[in-house]
């Protein structure tokens, strides 16, 4: 078993800087998930662990060896990717067992091992087959064994759901979720799947632009992010972000007037959940009164979204909830539940 210790470590091509400073002490047995936008980063940094790409500045080790300039193939890591990278000629039990063929493991105990293994992804009945006789979740799943198999003492695993549809994502999240709960392995895990993030991880890291924005459980980067960047990416819908005044502890904005928050006077931005807030049947007393823009039924609210000029803003209402579009509408939107953020840097406040 083993914690992984990134130290400082960047990744420069040129003058481009793919991860800037990236610091940071993962726990052995964690499941710690890299969730950013598209190019962020997330994948480079992966693949410094990996020895898949040089580090550029700073130090990467594992349990407690620096492997800076370790092969891949000593790092005792197991990967999974979004392509499945699995043999087309050999079937299921093949593919499983190649890691154990390639690392001269005694044959003595390939077939138990390739058994337990697939028993943990359900692929028994499966194992004579070809991926080419397997749908993308069974192929998936392959990937997952033949990454179980080696017993590695870290898991990186690249966007290992998004080959699949909606409803295999989901259990196959669910999956890789005990699976990672039962092996005790350290993972890493890649996603620009806000969802993802928070149902897998132990901790997320927030990235953009190559450097970290906010560290911490799922819980802490929903219930405080660091900054409107993560703000606005995780929730969903992301949270409501406005800019306006703050003057003696009133926010205005346009169709807004919020009072009772703390904070500085001056230009801020400030935001709210969509859930945090409420519609109001009559426009009396309400923070924002705006016409609806449009109503979303989810099943298990509705959703209203408001445009107030500038802004779009969502506030869930009962499931029960109607109400037309161009109508007019208050939204209940109490100092309590608003974060304030710094109107230029975007850095919380509070
Ligand atoms: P995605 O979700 O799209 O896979 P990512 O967050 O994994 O994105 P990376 O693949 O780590 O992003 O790329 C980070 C940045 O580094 C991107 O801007 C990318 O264009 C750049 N980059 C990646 N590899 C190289 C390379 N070999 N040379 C120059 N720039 C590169």
């Amino acid at each position: 078993m083993a914690g992984i210790q990134l130290k400082n470590v960047s990744k420069r091509w040129g003058n481009f800087v793919g991860v800037d400073n990236f610091d940071l002490t993962i726990a052995d047995r964690e499941f710690l998930v890299l969730l950013g936008p598209s190019g962020c980063g997330k994948t480079t940094t992966m693949r410094m662990i990996a020895g898949l790409e040089d580090v550029t500045e700073g130090q990467i080790i594992i349990g407690d060896r620096v492997v800076n300039g370790l092969e891949p193939k000593d790092r005792d890591i197991a990967m999974v990717f979004q392509s499945y990278g699995l043999y087309p000629n050999m079937n299921v039990y093949e593919n499983i067992r190649f890691p154990l063929k390639v690392r001269k493991v005694d044959p003595a105990t390939h077939d138990d091992r390739v058994m337990r293994a697939a028993d943990m992804v359900e692929l028994r009945d499966f194992l004579h087959r070809k991926p080419a006789e397997l749908s993308g979740g069974q192929r998936q799943r392959v990937a997952l064994a033949r990454a179980i198999v080696r017993e590695p003492n870290v898991f990186l695993m690249d966007e290992p759901l998004s080959n699949l549809d909606a409803k295999l994502r989901v259990s196959t999240r669910a999956q890789i979720k005990n699976l990672q709960h039962e092996l005790q392995v350290t993972t890493i895990y890649v996603t620009h799947d806000q969802i993802e993030a928070m149902t897998l991880a132990d901790r997320v890291v927030v990235m953009k632009h190559g450097v970290i924005q906010q560290v911490g459980t799922p819980t802490q980067i929903y219930d405080r992010p660091a900054n409107t960047f993560v703000a606005g990416f995780i929730g969903s819908p992301a949270m409501n972000l406005m800019e306006g005044h703050l003057q003696g502890g009133v926010f205005t904005g346009d169709h807004v007037r919020i009072s009772g928050l703390p904070g500085p006077d001056g230009p801020i931005t400030l935001g709210f959940r969509a859930e945090d807030a409420s519609v109001a049947r009559t426009d009396g007393e309400t923070e924002i009164t705006a016409p609806v823009y449009t109503m979303e039924l989810l099943g298990d609210a509705t959703m209203i979204t408001v445009k107030a000029r500038g802004s779009m803003v969502s506030v869930k209402a009962g499931k029960e909830y109607r109400i037309e579009i161009d109508e007019t509408v208050g939204l209940h939107i109490p100092a309590a539940i608003c974060h304030l953020f710094h109107h230029e840097t975007g850095v919380r406040l509070d």
